[in-house]
């Protein structure tokens, strides 16, 4: 008998992707490039040159055996000693290979981290907005994912309603810095006060509470800042990092989980984690990406597109009248719909060829996300076009 669960979940498809399947259609009727496709966030700018050189390095240089055959479960040690000697000279926390294991991209990484510290019927709680995938991510591990909402004055955590959700059954807690939908950078003081009431609870509570930390857009920050990194300032913490979003990419299917060497068990959750790859089949990451990434762990894609892009929108959407939180990163931006139902405000900007993204799925109903990696000049050209929406349609607005 096939699975009643999956065949239920068909029901509730990703919106995001229903939309982006519905741009390239459109795109079919008009050309795609009078489509203003803000759904995706599948990175606009090329990889690295460095990374390309690397990789024909690799494949002209090194032993077929070598770059393909299956790598150690936990990640090539190569690999893992280079991450986490740049790790510990950016950030201060002192990694070493032990605490590192290699994943398919940041979905990889927090399904073997979310597993090593939680056992079905846990709850791990996650601040709105969110990342909607959040809701399989921790659900298909029998955890239960509970919601904090948001704190929409400017998209920092909402401390007093954290603290009515905490409870003894509480294992995990996972954040998103910089925050896909919100663009929002959590401040040090936010990770600061996180850290204080998560030591709090857990000397009240008798048990470890885990920070697993979801940081794919780490690097894409703005005004020549640094994103705070969450593990420098909790001891129990898991990193979670990806390849998709700072080099361009997501397809390769590269990440890790960096377990804070002041963790409990520190020196065991990697190994317990290539025996959770054992049975969710994500064993062995891929083995020659890994020996390209790590020859650029401190380069980017140029990240000066999505900065561009961010001013071009967040400067037209507050001339319009939107209220929104200017991002500090990332390439999302997450404004206030001009209507209650954000969802209408969506379909109704769909007939101007405006792709937009409602955010009832994100915890934030009312609210509404642009992913602005596209062309800079396909940016510009919508925005007579999202002023032309407005106009007509909220008049008054
Ligand atoms: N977490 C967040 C917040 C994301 O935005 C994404 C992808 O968009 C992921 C995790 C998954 O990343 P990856 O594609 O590297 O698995």
């Amino acid at each position: 008998m096939i699975n009643q669960f999956f065949k239920d979940m068909l029901k509730g498809r990703s919106v995001i992707r229903e939309l982006a399947e519905y741009a390239t259609e459109r795109g079919k009727e008009i050309g795609y490039e009078n489509v203003f496709d803000y759904s995706l966030g599948n990175p606009s700018v090329p990889v690295p040159e460095a990374y390309n050189e690397e990789i024909i390095r690799l494949h002209r240089e090194e032993s077929s055996m070598f770059l393909h055959g299956y790598s150690p479960s936990p990640g090539n040690p190569l690999a893992r000693e280079a991450v986490a000697k740049s790790l510990s000279k950016r950030f201060g926390v002192p990694y070493e290979m032990k605490h590192i294991f290699m994943a398919s991209g940041a979905a990889g990484a927090i399904a073997h981290a979310v597993r090593a510290v939680t056992k079905p019927g846990d709850e791990v709680i996650t601040f709105a907005p969110f990342f909607p995938e959040y809701g399989p991510y921790i659900n298909h591990t029998g955890a239960v994912l509970k919601v904090v909402p948001a704190n929409t004055a400017d998209f920092q955590i909402n401390f007093e309603k954290f603290e009515e959700l905490l409870n003894e059954n509480v294992q995990a807690v996972l954040i998103n810095t910089p925050n896909n939908p919100s663009g929002v950078v959590y401040s040090e003081e936010t990770l600061k006060s996180l850290a204080e009431i998560l030591e709090k609870k857990q000397k009240e509570y008798g048990h470890d509470i885990f920070l697993i930390s979801d940081e794919p857009c780490r690097e894409i920050v703005f005004d020549g800042k640094v994103s705070p990194y969450p593990s420098a300032f909790y001891d129990n913490s898991l990193s979670c990092y990806s390849f998709s979003k700072s080099l361009s990419l997501p397809g390769e299917r590269i990440g890790y989980v960096a377990v804070n060497p002041a963790a409990t068990d520190a020196d065991i959750l990697v190994t317990m984690m290539t025996q959770i790859s054992r049975g969710i089949g994500h064993n062995c990451p891929s083995s020659s990406v890994q020996l390209a990434v790590m020859k650029c762990l401190e380069l980017t894609a140029d990240m000066s597109v999505y900065e561009k892009n961010m001013n071009l929108l967040y400067d037209k959407l507050t001339e319009l009248g939107f209220t929104v939180v200017r991002p500090g990163g990332t390439f999302y931006i997450f404004p206030k719909a001009l209507e209650e139902d954000a969802g209408a405000f969506c379909m109704k900007a769909k007939e101007y060829d405006l792709i937009l993204v409602p955010a009832d799925n994100f915890g934030a109903p009312g609210y509404f996300r642009m992913a602005y990696c596209i062309d800079t000049e396909k940016v510009e050209r919508s925005l007579p076009v999202l002023e032309r929406f407005v106009k007509e349609c909220y008049k008054n607005a």
